[in-house]
C-alpha cells in the first residue's frame, strides 16, 4: 500500500510555455542595448544548449539557473559589465512575469489533487527552483500546501534531474521506504528512471490525462 505520491512539476501538474517569455524579454534587451532580439534570442539559447551537453555544468544547480545563462550570454554579446546585473535582473522579471501567466492549466489536476490528497501524502520533486516553483504552483493551484505537503527542489539535492538523490531526500524527509512511495512524471528519462532504479513504482501521465490516475493508482497496488 502507497503512503505518499511524489509528482513532477513541469509537464505532469501543468505545461509550461516559455515562446512569447522569450520574445518579451529579448524585445526588451533590444530596447535598451539597440542588439537585434533574434541575435539575442540566438546567443541566448546557444548559451543554454552550451550549458546543458556540458556533462559537468548540466548537473551544477547554479549553473542552470537562467540568471547565468543570461549573464553569459550578455557578456557574450559585448554588453557593460556595470550594465549587466540590473538588465539580468530586469529581463528575468519579464521573462517570469511571462511563463506564470502563459502557464497552461488544466482544471482536473487539481480536482485529482484533492482527492489524492485524502487518501496520501503528496510530494514533489522539481529541477525548478525553489522560488519560481511557488510562483507556479500559486498560479496553478492557488492554496498548493493543500495538496503538497513537500517540496524538493535544486537547493535541497544541489543537482539536477536525472538524479535518484530528489527521491533519496523525498523519502529522508517522508521516513518512507521505496515500496511505499509512487513517482508520477512525464519523462522516462528525467522521472522514471532514477525511481525504478531505487526500486520505486512509477506512472507516467500528462497534464491532460491526469484525472486517469484515480484509476490507474488502485491497478498498481502489490
Ligand atoms: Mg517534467
Amino acid at each position: 500500500m502507497f503512503k505518499a505520491i511524489i509528482f513532477d512539476a513541469d509537464g505532469t501538474l501543468y505545461n509550461v510555455k516559455t515562446k512569447r517569455a522569450y520574445s518579451l524579454a529579448a524585445d526588451f534587451l533590444f530596447r535598451k542595448t539597440g542588439i537585434p532580439a533574434e541575435t539575442i534570442n540566438m546567443e541566448w539559447k546557444k548559451t543554454v544548449d552550451e550549458i546543458k551537453s556540458s556533462a559537468e555544468d548540466a548537473a551544477e544547480p547554479q549553473k542552470r539557473q537562467r540568471k547565468y545563462a543570461l549573464e553569459k550570454t550578455l557578456l557574450r554579446l559585448g554588453v557593460g559589465k556595470e550594465k549587466i546585473d540590473s538588465l539580468t535582473q530586469e529581463t528575468l522579471d519579464i521573462f517570469w512575469g511571462a511563463v506564470i501567466y502563459d502557464l497552461e492549466i488544466f482544471p482536473e489536476v487539481a480536482k485529482t489533487l484533492e482527492s489524492l490528497a485524502k487518501k496520501y501524502v503528496i510530494a514533489i520533486t522539481s529541477e525548478e527552483f525553489r522560488g519560481n516553483l511557488i510562483l507556479k504552483l500559486n498560479r496553478a493551484f492557488g492554496d498548493w500546501e493543500k495538496y503538497f505537503k513537500i517540496l524538493i527542489t535544486p537547493e535541497i539535492t544541489g543537482t539536477m534531474k536525472p538524479s535518484e538523490k530528489y527521491y533519496l531526500k523525498a523519502m529522508e524527509k517522508l521516513k518512507l521506504s521505496p515500496e511505499e512511495i509512487l513517482v508520477v512524471g512525464d519523462s522516462d528519462e528525467r522521472d522514471l528512471l532514477p525511481a525504478k532504479k531505487l526500486g520505486i513504482k512509477t506512472i507516467k501521465i500528462s497534464p491532460c490525462e491526469f484525472s486517469k490516475l484515480t484509476e490507474i493508482i488502485p491497478t498498481i497496488g502489490r
